[in-house]
């Protein structure tokens, strides 16, 4: 079972902003800006690239969940980046598949 698969299942704590049927979007414990939030499917897709064709509905569902989230947070006047961190070069550390919100500060173009 995965960390975020403990986060789901409450048998680690976390600060869920957000939740329905398919989606739960909790608080980052290291956050990297003044929000960040991750939003991951209750399905335990590990990554995008290991998604499936029958997996459109929920990824479609965790980006409109993403906008709701974002607009809730104030995040919608002034913007925000969703980042999916796939593979090792990419700095992925927890296997399923996990969309970060991040706003509250500018951001620099190109990512490190
Ligand atoms: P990745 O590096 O795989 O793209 O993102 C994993 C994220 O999970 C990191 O930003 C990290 O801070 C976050 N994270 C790791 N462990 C926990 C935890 O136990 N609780 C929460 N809320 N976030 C975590």
């Amino acid at each position: 079972m995965t960390l975020f698969e403990k986060i789901i299942a409450r048998e680690i704590p976390a600060d869920i902003v957000y939740e329905d049927d398919l989606v739960i979007a909790f608080n980052d414990i290291n956050p990297k800006a003044p929000t960040h939030v991750l939003i991951i499917p209750k399905k335990p897709i590990t990554r995008i690239a290991e998604a499936e064709p029958e997996d459109h509905q929920v990824l479609g569902h965790l980006l409109l969940k993403a906008r709701e989230v974002a607009g809730e947070l104030g995040l919608h006047e002034k913007g925000f980046r969703l980042v999916f961190n796939n593979g090792a070069d990419a700095g992925e550390t927890v296997p399923h598949l996990h969309l970060h919100i991040l706003g509250g500060r500018e951001m620099t173009w190109p990512p490190g």
